[in-house]
């Protein structure tokens, strides 16, 4: 597979823009589409956006590299070598769009899904040539968190995932390769945690204040340096045995969300787009997290790749 020199970034709402900007960054051409002309418009501030972050950590900034947004699929897709799906997550609407994406570019373009978790093997049913349709899972932002899960389904070639992997170091993140599970891995961890975190405050063990410092200064900032494979060799092998043989049996296996959780869905309070959640924001508040967030993000990951 030849070197991508230019991609499509298909669906530019919360990942797309952010994605663009990194590829553009990384010295590629790349298009973002859109069918709704107003997300095509909004996309515009958010690689702006995105763009000003990636100033500050300083990424590489290679030659070649360009963004532009077409109201037109078959101008965005034209000579891409790349193709990077982000519409909505259901199987239906991604099976209406990759055919698509195979009629109009050259017959060794990659064609990447940003999908959560449906799996690459159903996206990749509806195609002509299924060896080369992959599955790229970026965090969100996907500007700032430098890791790639690269899933192939049941079809996709070899040569494919190397030509993604090698894709995702230049762009100068790090390719995770995993098999095809429900959710993916990165998910997987972070919904067990999140099912342990919503029954200790749901049994008022912790309230949600207490639960967010333990595990941010705990597990969190610990884990961001010490991955959890390295941290059973460091706590010991045998401690952790001792500990997981009478401790792993009181964890949550709740297959159900948190009642708590669909309490405050019920009265309408979805989170921060909603004003309110688990905590209260003011709009005021609203952007002033994002920005301290955002900004503590960019000083960790450098610290980090220090
Ligand atoms: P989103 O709903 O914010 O944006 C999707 C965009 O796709 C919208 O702007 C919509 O207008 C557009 N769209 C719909 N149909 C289209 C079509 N046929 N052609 C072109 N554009 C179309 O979604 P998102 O949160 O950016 O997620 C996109 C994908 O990335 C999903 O598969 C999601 O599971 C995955 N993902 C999301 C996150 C996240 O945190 N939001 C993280 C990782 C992966």
């Amino acid at each position: 597979m030849a070197t991508v020199r230019r991609a499509a970034v298909i669906g530019t709402g919360t990942m797309g823009p952010g994605m663009g900007a990194v590829l553009a960054r990384a010295g590629i051409e790349t298009a973002l589409y859109d069918l709704s002309a107003e997300a095509l418009e909004r996309a515009k501030a958010g690689a702006e956006l995105a763009g000003t972050v990636l100033e500050r950590l300083e990424a590489a900034q290679e030659d070649g590299g360009s963004l532009r947004f077409e109201s037109d699929l078959d101008a965005a897709l034209e000579g891409a070598d790349f193709v990077l799906e982000a519409v909505p997550e259901k199987l239906e609407l991604k099976q209406e769009v990759f055919p698509k994406f195979e009629a109009a570019v050259s017959d060794d373009a990659i064609l990447a899904s940003n999908t959560s978790g449906i799996p690459i093997t159903q996206i990749a049913s509806v195609c002509d040539r299924p060896e080369r349709v992959v599955g790229t899972h970026w965090s969100n932002p996907p500007h700032l968190i430098p890791m790639i899960e690269v899933i192939p389904g049941e079809q996709t070639s070899q040569a494919t995932v190397d030509a993604t992997s090698e894709l995702v170091r230049r762009i100068g993140y790090h390719p995770v390769v995993e098999r095809e599970v429900p959710g993916f891995v990165e998910n997987r961890i972070l919904y067990a945690i999140l099912r342990e975190c919503l029954d200790l405050v749901d049994r008022g063990i912790i309230d949600p204040e207490g639960l967010d410092l333990n595990v941010r200064w705990g597990i969190g900032y610990k884990l961001a340096v010490i991955g959890p494979m390295e941290l059973l060799d460091m706590a010991g092998l045998d401690i952790y045995n001792a500990v997981g043989s009478y401790l792993n049996q009181d964890l949550s296996t709740t297959g159900e969300v948190s009642q708590k959780i669909r309490d405050l869905i019920d009265q309408g309070r979805l989170g921060m787009k909603t004003g309110g959640g688990i905590y209260d924001y003011t709009p005021e508040q609203i952007d002033e997290l994002r920005a301290r967030r955002a900004g503590k993000l960019v000083a960790v990951r450098k610290a980090l790749e220090a």
